[in-house]
C-alpha cells in the first residue's frame, strides 16, 4: 500500500498541472507535504496573472454585491457563480451552508459591507444533508451542533433534502431580514449548484429555487423583475446629483 502511494506521490511531483488530487489515505501528512510544495511551486503566478492595478483596486477596500452561504464542499467553489469573485462575494462557508451558525458573518456582509444580495446556495450529493437526514447522534458534539441547525425530514432524498435545507435557511433570512427585504435593499436568494445533475437540469448549472421566499418560478421571476422603492428613490437622487 505504502509503495503504491509513493508511487502516486512521484507520479503527481511529474505532472506539470499543480494541485494534482492524489488518492489518499485518511489523513496523510506526506499528502499534506506534497501539497506545500505544489503550492510553492505555483507561487507568483496569480500575482503575475492579476498585476499590480488588480491589487492596488483590492487593497482600497471591498463592496462585495454579494454575501454568499455556501457549503465547505470542496466541490463547491466560487467559480461556478462568478469567474471574477474578488471584491465581489463576501463568502461564508460552513458544512451544509446553514446560516444559523454563522450569524455574526452573514450580518456582517449585509449590514456592514452593504451587500444587496444574499445568496444561500445548497449543493447536489451534499454530505451534511445525508448526514442530518439520518442518525448523526454518533458524532462528534462540534459536528452534531451544525447539524442540528438542518431542520428536514428523516429519510429525505438527498437532492430533495439539499432543496428542503436551503429554503428553510432562505426562511430564517427572511425572517431576520424583513425589513430590508420589504424596502428593497436586500434580495435573498436560494440555489442549489447541480454538479451531480440530480435536478435534471444540467451537470453543473446553479438552479435557483427561491427568491425572497417565493419557490414557484411565475412568483420568483415576479421578485426578480420587482420595481422597488429603493431604485425609484435611487433614481430620484442620481438625477439630482
Ligand atoms: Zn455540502
Amino acid at each position: 500500500m505504502l509503495k503504491k502511494h509513493l508511487a502516486g506521490l512521484l507520479a503527481a511531483a511529474c505532472i506539470a498541472t499543480p494541485f494534482t488530487v492524489i488518492a489518499h489515505e485518511h489523513g496523510e501528512a506526506a499528502v499534506a507535504r506534497s501539497f506545500i510544495k505544489d503550492i510553492q511551486a505555483v507561487e507568483g503566478t496569480y500575482a503575475k496573472e492579476h498585476g499590480a492595478t488588480f491589487f492596488q483596486e483590492l487593497a482600497k477596500g471591498q463592496h462585495p454585491r454579494a454575501t454568499v452561504v455556501t457549503c465547505s464542499d470542496s466541490r463547491v467553489h466560487t467559480n461556478m457563480l462568478d469567474q471574477s469573485p474578488e471584491g465581489d462575494l463576501f463568502m461564508i462557508r460552513d458544512i451544509g451552508n446553514q446560516i444559523a451558525t454563522a450569524k455574526g458573518s452573514v450580518e456582517y456582509g449585509i449590514n456592514h459591507l452593504g451587500s444587496s444580495l444574499l445568496i444561500i446556495i445548497g449543493h447536489s450529493r451534499c454530505g451534511a444533508i445525508a448526514a442530518a437526514s439520518g442518525d448523526y447522534s454518533s458524532l462528534e458534539p462540534a459536528i452534531k451542533k451544525e447539524l442540528d441547525t438542518i431542520t428536514i425530514k428523516k429519510g429525505i432524498a438527498s437532492i430533495d433534502g439539499v432543496k428542503a435545507n436551503v429554503n428553510n435557511q432562505v426562511a430564517a433570512a427572511m425572517e431576520e431580514y424583513e425589513e430590508a427585504v420589504k424596502e428593497g435593499h436586500l434580495l435573498i436568494v436560494g440555489a442549489v449548484y447541480d454538479f451531480a445533475d440530480d435536478m435534471k437540469q444540467g451537470a453543473g448549472k446553479l438552479n435557483l429555487v427561491n427568491v425572497n421566499g417565493q419557490t414557484d418560478a411565475a412568483k420568483m421571476q415576479a421578485e426578480l423583475t420587482r420595481k422597488d422603492i429603493a431604485d425609484e428613490t435611487d433614481a430620484v437622487n442620481h438625477k439630482h446629483h
